[in-house]
């Protein structure tokens, strides 16, 4: 199948549209012909063609009878017309049991959705008149689940049966050589999430990535996938369960070699991680002897050592499965033995003073550890699932907090308006980005460039990840009403001259905060929005009054991570058209981009570290006017960008022209526009 036609069923796939099938516009003509979908279509409009017939399914989905309707002498503009007068109509109204058949049409399936595939399979001699018609039952029986789906699991020819479903979809089908899959691919979207799904991304082709399935209509999962690998397209391909199941094995065996457990055990000193402070000291010395101990402060410090902010353990079925989340992303790391679950889970437990014979409640707490030497903590938190407990660590490493704002990755001109703001002596400013978009980190710089010996500094958090020096922090505690609200009022009465908010998440802690900024308090907190101006209409839409918000609020930084090219592997690329577009999209001179090979040094990801992308906005005189009128969000939104404010994508693209992230981070990371 050419290109062309895959080029015209993704976009079709992308408008929700069925792409039109080969074999349903020429069902006479022998399924190997090389006439493409696109031809077929400029064949339909020529009235006067002896294929005005045929028309694409596309325009006779909502038909009871599958035949082709009768164009004879009128072209494809009758077609259209007669498609929309059924609509108007009202016994054609979808009916709510219509729409329950559309799912599940036992009869129907079997005997007329199905029958051009059938035809394909018969004709194609991969599967016998027999087994062809005792799999139709078996489908009568089953709602929801396509023939080849069937028949696969009959244990039929895999091959033969997905060439003929691909032939028939329009798509290429692929045999997979396990040994040529990039692991770095898999990765990014999880083995496991490959073998749920029926998925795998193959490789790199030109600016896309080519992604089998084992259906040929899995939008979902090309979706799911798309996001995850962060490209806007994909080439979509067919490809067989038993090639997914085989991939998966050989990557999932490779793991275990690269870490086997005997090897790490013998391997790894007891003092390289040393646990401070640890109460349980007739358990520990139990535990002390246990290899068991030595895996996870192997974890710990490997951890540690690939910087990673975040260590998940996770229990499958069958499978025990340890990530970590380096720059954002998800690593698969280690295998251990299923059976180490147990052991695992209650060292763990015992490191961070938990209850290990609890195991049906979530439980959190803290370890304290020195790794290599630097002392660092751990947030540990343990949540029940149906195959055991499942542990997240977060890495709270304080090296990680002592950034100075000039590291962050602010542009020139962006850093110097955020100093701007923090410089004044009141009113409210915001940072805003999803979790783990750096906003913390953005705070706590800021906070630790302050003059603490001639201002009184003051933190309300929940957690407090980091103590600061010299600044008074609070931790809120909703069990017993200590809440943001709370906390913060209390604050107030301690004559703070500058105070940071963790969150701002309900009205309460809203108007605390705003009346705190219009009495001369200098206030810093953090949103859940996903850009600058969406900040200040949620603020309104928690029901502060436009006009004091209009009032308080100077300057709301959105920001994001983006992925840093890896510089010890970092060459030149040439320029795709999809990148050729994207710039010229939004005006920018730029000739050259950059991309990480991959080597050893990061993990062969490209990557290595991260870089934040904002977008400042600052409120002056006429921006006030406008909020205190309670615009819309696209409203105020362009009047932002009119005042010249720079958006995230905006600045995301200059720094990836700067060489210093790629296209892909970009549009990760930011949303269009
Ligand atoms: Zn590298």
């Amino acid at each position: 199948m050419s290109g062309r036609q895959n080029d015209l069923d993704n976009l079709m796939r992308e408008l929700g549209v069925d792409a039109p099938r080969t074999s349903d516009i020429h069902p006479e003509q022998d399924p190997g012909g090389s006439s493409t979908g696109l031809s077929d279509i400029d064949a339909d409009f020529d009235s006067d063609s002896p294929d005005a017939q045929r028309v694409p399914t596309m325009f006779r989905r909502n038909e009871a009878d599958p035949a082709p309707p009768d164009l004879t002498g009128s072209g494809l503009g009758e077609a259209i017309e007669r498609t929309a007068h059924q609509i108007d109509s009202a016994e054609d109204r979808i009916r709510p049991m219509d729409a329950v058949e559309e799912f599940w049409r036992p009869e129907e399936n079997a005997s007329s959705e199905s029958e051009d595939l059938s035809e394909a399979l018969l004709r194609d001699a991969v599967v016998a008149p027999d087994i062809l018609e005792t799999a139709k039952r078996v489908q009568a029986q089953s709602p929801g689940r396509g023939l080849p789906e069937i028949l696969l699991e009959m244990g039929m020819d895999q091959n033969g049966i997905q060439r003929t479903v691909a032939r028939h979809s329009g798509l290429t089908f692929e045999s997979v050589n396990p040994g040529l899959i990039s692991r770095e691919l898999v990765d990014r979207i999880s083995c496991e999430f490959c073998q749920q799904n029926g998925c795998l991304p193959l490789r790199e082709e030109g600016n896309r990535i080519v992604v089998g399935t084992i259906r040929p209509d899995d939008v979902f999962v090309l979706d799911q996938v798309k996001t995850m690998l962060g490209v806007v397209a994909v080439k979509h391909v067919l490809i067989t369960p038993a090639d997914v199941i085989t991939a998966v094995e050989t990557l999932s065996a490779d793991s275990h070699m690269d870490y086997d457990v005997q090897e790490i055990l013998a391997d790894v000193e007891e003092d390289d991680v040393e646990v401070i402070e640890n109460k349980n000291q007739d358990e520990e010395d139990d535990a002390q002897s246990s290899p068991v101990v030595r895996y996870v402060n192997h974890l710990i410090q490997t951890a540690v050592k690939e910087g990673a902010s975040d260590i998940h353990i996770e229990p499958s079925e069958k499978a025990l499965k340890i990530r970590l989340r380096i720059d954002g992303v998800l690593y698969e790391m280690m295998n251990p033995p299923r059976k180490m679950l147990a052991s695992i889970t209650s060292r763990l437990k015992i490191m961070a003073h938990l209850d290990i014979a609890e195991r049906r409640l979530p439980q959190d707490g803290r370890i304290r550890v020195t790794v290599m030497g630097r002392q660092l903590d751990l947030r540990v938190s343990t949540i029940p699932t149906p195959h055991g407990e499942k542990t997240v660590m977060r890495v709270l490493d304080n090296r990680s907090i002592r950034v100075a704002l000039d590291d962050l990755g602010f542009t020139e001109d962006t850093l110097a308006a955020w100093r701007r703001q923090i410089d004044r002596p009141h009113g409210v400013i915001l940072v805003t980005g999803p979790t783990g978009s750096g906003k913390t980190t953005t705070l706590y710089a800021s906070l630790q460039q302050m003059d603490t010996t001639r201002l009184n500094v003051s933190t309300v958090e929940d957690p407090v990840e980091y103590q600061l020096n010299g600044i008074t922090q609070i931790q809120t505690h909703e069990r017993i009403n200590l809440t943001f609200a709370a906390s913060l009022r209390a604050l107030l009465r301690q004559d703070p001259d500058i105070v940071m908010v963790g969150e701002i998440r309900d009205h309460e802690t809203a108007t605390i905060a705003i009346q705190a900024a219009l009495t001369g308090h200098l206030v810093l907190s953090t949103l859940h929005t996903n850009d600058a101006p969406s900040s200040i209409t949620r603020l309104i839409n928690i029901g502060i009054e436009p006009f004091l918000v209009s009032g308080a609020v100077n300057g709301v930084l959105a920001q994001r991570l983006v992925r840093r090219i890896c510089d010890q592997c970092r060459t030149e690329i040439e320029m795709s058209p999809e990148a050729h577009h994207v710039l010229a999209n939004h005006d920018l001179d730029c000739t050259t981009l950059w991309s990480g090979q991959g080597c050893p040094h990061c993990r062969e990801s490209g990557y290595s570290g991260r870089l934040g992308i904002y977008e400042m906005l600052e409120i002056g005189d006429s921006l006030r006017d406008s909020i205190a009128a309670s615009p819309s969000v696209t409203e105020f939104r362009n009047l932002c960008c009119a005042e010249g404010m720079r958006t995230l994508r905006d600045d995301a693209l200059l720094k990836m022209a700067e060489g210093r992230t790629t296209l892909q981070e970009v549009l990760r990371v930011t949303d269009g526009g």
